[in-house]
């Protein structure tokens, strides 16, 4: 995972008008210390236990604005919580149908598919996601005992 240093999001959350508060840091650091995509619950659980008079909202409002800045990622799936990512960079995910457990990717993302799409639709493409549903590793050793 390509880790951009703390020091240099700070410019560039300032380059924003906005301010890399402490919360917001400590945030950012507790989610880039997890491969889990964990849920904004999971967050605030760890968050509170370096800042204990943390609300559940403040979390939550802190992470809409890092997403806002580009820091992290939001992963929506309907009608589960959303799941959030410290890295900020189009990845590819897995996601398991049983344990819910969400792995990277670790392949590059298709970016010939954006020229692609956009020469034979003429839609202006920003990016593209890309999710692989199905059963984990684990999941399947559960299911053959
Ligand atoms: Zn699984
Ligand atoms: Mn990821």
């Amino acid at each position: 995972m390509v880790k951009i240093a703390i020091s240099e999001l700070s410019s560039k959350v300032k380059s924003k008008g906005l301010r890399l508060t402490n919360q917001r840091r400590i945030i950012l650091e507790e989610l880039r210390k997890v491969a889990s995509h964990p849920s904004a619950d999971w967050i605030y659980r760890v968050v509170k236990r370096k800042i204990p008079h943390i609300s559940f909202a403040t979390v939550y409002r802190n992470l809409k604005v890092l997403k806002e800045l580009g820091l992290i990622l939001e992963l929506n799936y309907g009608k589960e919580m959303s799941r959030f990512d410290g890295n900020p960079i189009n990845h590819y995910h897995l996601v398991c149908k049983i344990c819910n457990r969400i792995y990277d990717y670790e392949g590059k993302p298709t970016i010939g598919l954006e020229g692609k799409v956009s020469d034979e639709l003429g839609f202006e493409v920003e990016g593209h996601r890309l999710e692989f549903y199905g059963v984990c590793k684990e999941c399947k050793k559960e299911r053959r005992r």
